[in-house]
């Protein structure tokens, strides 16, 4: 039986492009997989559950969990704190367990600097007009921040490059399929299941009288 740790699954790609939902998804048909609940500042939306969404804290909290490198990233968003707790993503991987994170740009590129045995996955959007919807159809907000939210979004598919692989969101259900995929070839790396087998093969496993 080969040890195996578990993989570290990063999904990020430009606001708007549709991360919660295909995560949603995925989550519906990939029991085994470990969600990482983000710590943030931001209000709870109508339904929202701490603890299951979000684990809900003040800027203070916030800025505690920061001081005592309690966080794998954190990234300020519209005005808001949102980080990734260190410890759960730490057992699980240590458990065996495969963990998802899914958050925007700005920390998916600090996770990579710490983790750079983790897959950094960025979902992209269909075109580049239906991102522009997406982003100016969201709320009712000034043309000011509708072209601040686009500034950002450019920027952030210039980051695309840091990435491992590219899945287009045309389809929600094409792109969870795509994610599995994802999933399953990473477990195959060669690179992977070499490091596991390096430290549970000896020499005396091929020697002839030590079959029985
Ligand atoms: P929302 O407020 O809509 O739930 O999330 C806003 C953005 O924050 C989304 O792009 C989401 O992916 C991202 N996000 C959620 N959790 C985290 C996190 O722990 N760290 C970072 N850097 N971004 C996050």
């Amino acid at each position: 039986m080969i040890d195996e740790k578990g993989i570290l699954f990063v999904l990020s790609g430009p606001s708007g492009v549709g991360k919660g939902t295909v995560r949603e998804r995925l989550f519906e048909v990939e029991e085994q997989l470990k969600y990482s609940i983000s710590a943030t500042t931001r209000n709870k939306r109508p339904g929202e559950v701490h603890g299951s969404d979000y684990y809900f804290k003040t800027h203070n909290e916030f800025e505690k969990m920061i001081e005592n490198d309690e966080l794998l990233e954190h990234a300020k968003y519209v005005d808001n704190y949102y980080g990734t707790p260190k410890d759960y993503v730490q057992s699980e991987l240590d458990a065996g367990n495969d963990v998802f994170l899914e958050i925007e740009v700005q920390g998916a590129l600090q996770v990579k600097e710490n983790f750079s045995e983790g897959v950094f996955i960025f979902l992209f959007p269909p075109s580049l007009e239906e991102l522009k919807k997406r982003i100016v159809n969201r709320g009712t907000e000034s043309e000011e921040l509708v072209q601040n939210r686009l500034n950002e979004a450019q920027k952030e598919i210039e980051m695309m490059h840091n990435y491992d692989y590219v899945v287009v969101n045309d389809n929600v259900d094409y792109a969870v399929q795509k994610i599995k995929s994802i999933i399953v070839s990473e477990h195959c790396k060669r690179e992977r299941i070499e490091k596991q087998y390096n430290n549970i093969i000896k020499d005396d496993d091929f020697n002839v009288r030590t079959i029985n």
